[in-house]
C-alpha cells in the first residue's frame, strides 16, 4: 500500500450536488490509481448548521456514486486534537485574542475601502497591552482569535494549475476560533490533515488563497517537512454561467437519482466536464480512473450542461453488461434464464434503468395487446413455428408470412409489433420473441391479454 492519502471533507451542511460530486469523485479516482487511501471526513464543527440527516444523505449519496470510503471522521470527534493545535499556535505567538466587534471591524473595512485600500485586517488587537485586554474582558467582551501570518509569498507547485503563488501581506490574518470557543473551517482542517497525514489535498479552486494561509499553518505546527501537495479543481458552473450552489437542490445527486440518471453517468460527466476528454459513457469507475489525469483538467470554468445528462445516461446504460446489472434486475425480480438475453435484448432501448421493468412485463406478465388488422395477425397466430425457438425465429417466422401474405416493411412488422408488446416501438422483436414464448405470442395475435 502506498502512503497516498486523500480526503473528501465536505461539510454536512446540504447535500451533494454534481459540483462536490466532482471533488468527491477526483478525489477517489486519483487515490485508487495510486492505490491510496480514500478518507471521507465530514468537516461539522458548524454545530448549528450540520445535521445528522446531511450526513447520512452524503454517505448514501457517495455510496450510490460508487464512492467507497477507507475511513469516515468526524471533526466533532476531534475537538481535543484542534483545541491542542490552538494551544500550540498561542504559545508560538502566532494565536492571538482579538476584542473587535462586528461593527467595529465593518467600519474599520469601509475607512480601507474609501481610501482605495484593500480591506486587510490592521492587526490592532495585536498592539494591545495586557491591561487594556483585561479591561475588555471585564466590560464583557470575549475575543476571537486570529492567526498572525508570515507576510511572505507563499509558492506551491499546484497539480491541476502549475506554479502558485500568494502574497500573505494581501490577506487579512485568518480567524481561527470564533468568540464561543468554537472553530472555524481553517484550524481543523490542517489539524485533521496532519493527524491523519494527508498526502493529497485535492479541491475547487474557491480554496486557492485559503491553501496559502493554511501552508503557514502546516509550517506553524511543525509540519513544514511533510506539506501535502495540492491541486485546486475548477468549478463547474451551469449553461448560464452560475455556480451550483450547495443548499440550492438544484443537480443534487438525490434528485439526479429519483430522475432515473445513471450513477456512472454522473460520475462521467462530474470527472470529465472542464477536462481535456469529451464526456462519453463508462462502463465502470474503473474505467473512468483509467482515463483521468489531474493534469488534464483545464483551467477555465467548466461548463455543465445538465440537458446532457438524460442522453449521456441513457448511453452509458446500452453500454452495461448483464454482470453490472444483475444485482439491480434482481431487485426488481428480474431473475432466471432469461434474465441475461432479456438485457441485452432491451438495454440498447432504454432512457432510464426503470424502463427495464417495463419491457419484463412485456416478455413475463400478461399485457394487453394491440390489435390492428385481426385476419392478418390470426394467418400470423397459424404460421407460428413450433416451440423450441432459437434466435432465428423470428426471421423464418416473417420470412413465411411475407411470403404467404405478399406484406412488407411495416405493413407486416408494424401489426406485429402492436399484438405482441403492445407498443408502438421498442426493442428488436427478433430478440424479444423468444423471450416472449409461443404461447403467450399465440394468445396476444389473438387478441387475448396474456
Ligand atoms: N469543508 C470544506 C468545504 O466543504 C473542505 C475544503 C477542503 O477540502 O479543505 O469546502
Amino acid at each position: 500500500m502506498s502512503s497516498l492519502i486523500v480526503r473528501f471533507a465536505p461539510s454536512p451542511t446540504g447535500h451533494v450536488h454534481i459540483g462536490n460530486a466532482r471533488t468527491a469523485l477526483l478525489n477517489y479516482l486519483f487515490a485508487k490509481k495510486h492505490r491510496g487511501l480514500f478518507i471521507l471526513r465530514f468537516d461539522d464543527t458548524d454545530a448549528e448548521r450540520s445535521k445528522e440527516a446531511f450526513v447520512q444523505a452524503i454517505e448514501a449519496d457517495l455510496n450510490w456514486l460508487g464512492v467507497k470510503p477507507d475511513a469516515v471522521l468526524r471533526q466533532s470527534q476531534r475537538l481535543a486534537l484542534h483545541s491542542a493545535a490552538a494551544h500550540r499556535l498561542q504559545e508560538a505567538g502566532r494565536l492571538y485574542p482579538c476584542y473587535e466587534t462586528p461593527e467595529e471591524l465593518e467600519r474599520k473595512r469601509k475607512r480601507l475601502q474609501a481610501r482605495g485600500l484593500p480591506p486587510v485586517y490592521d492587526r490592532a488587537a495585536l498592539a494591545l497591552t495586557a491591561s487594556e485586554r483585561a479591561r475588555l474582558e471585564a466590560s464583557g467582551r470575549k475575543p476571537h482569535w486570529r492567526f498572525k501570518l508570515d507576510h511572505r509569498i507563499v509558492r506551491w507547485n499546484d497539480l491541476v494549475r502549475g506554479e502558485c503563488h500568494i502574497n500573505c501581506a494581501s490577506l487579512s490574518d485568518p480567524v481561527l476560533v470564533r468568540e464561543d470557543g468554537t472553530y472555524l473551517y481553517t484550524l481543523p482542517s490542517v489539524a485533521d490533515d496532519i493527524d491523519q497525514k494527508v498526502s493529497h489535498i485535492i479541491r475547487g479552486e474557491d480554496h486557492v488563497t485559503n491553501t496559502a494561509v493554511q501552508i503557514e499553518l502546516f509550517e506553524a505546527l511543525g509540519a513544514g517537512q511533510r506539506l501535502p501537495a495540492f491541486g485546486h479543481h475548477n468549478l463547474l458552473f451551469s449553461a448560464t454561467g452560475e455556480g451550483l450552489s450547495k443548499r440550492s437542490g438544484a443537480l443534487s445527486i438525490g434528485s439526479l437519482r429519483e430522475e432515473g440518471i445513471e450513477p456512472l453517468a454522473v460520475a462521467a460527466a462530474a470527472v470529465l466536464t472542464g477536462s481535456s476528454a469529451t464526456v462519453h459513457p463508462v462502463v465502470s469507475l474503473c474505467e473512468l480512473k483509467a482515463n483521468f489525469d489531474l493534469g488534464e483538467i483545464s483551467r477555465t470554468q467548466a461548463r455543465f450542461d445538465p440537458a446532457e445528462l438524460a442522453t449521456l445516461s441513457a448511453r452509458t446504460l446500452h453500454g452495461l453488461s448483464f454482470e453490472a446489472v444483475r444485482e439491480r434486475l434482481a431487485a426488481h425480480d428480474i431473475t432466471g434464464r432469461k434474465a441475461e438475453p432479456f438485457w441485452l435484448a432491451v438495454r440498447g432501448n432504454l432512457s432510464t434503468f426503470l424502463d427495464a421493468v417495463g419491457w419484463w412485463r412485456v416478455v413475463e406478465a400478461a399485457i394487453e395487446p394491440r390489435i390492428e388488422e385481426a385476419e392478418f395477425l390470426a394467418q400470423a397466430r397459424d404460421k407460428l413455428p413450433e416451440e423450441p425457438w432459437d434466435e432465428g425465429i423470428w426471421a423464418r417466422w416473417t420470412k413465411a408470412l411475407k411470403e404467404a401474405t405478399g406484406r412488407k416493411g411495416r405493413a407486416l412488422f408494424h401489426p406485429l409489433r402492436l399484438a405482441l408488446t403492445g407498443r408502438e416501438d421498442g426493442p428488436e422483436l427478433a430478440a424479444l420473441l423468444p423471450l416472449i414464448g409461443r404461447a403467450r405470442a399465440a394468445a396476444r395475435l389473438s387478441g387475448h391479454a396474456a
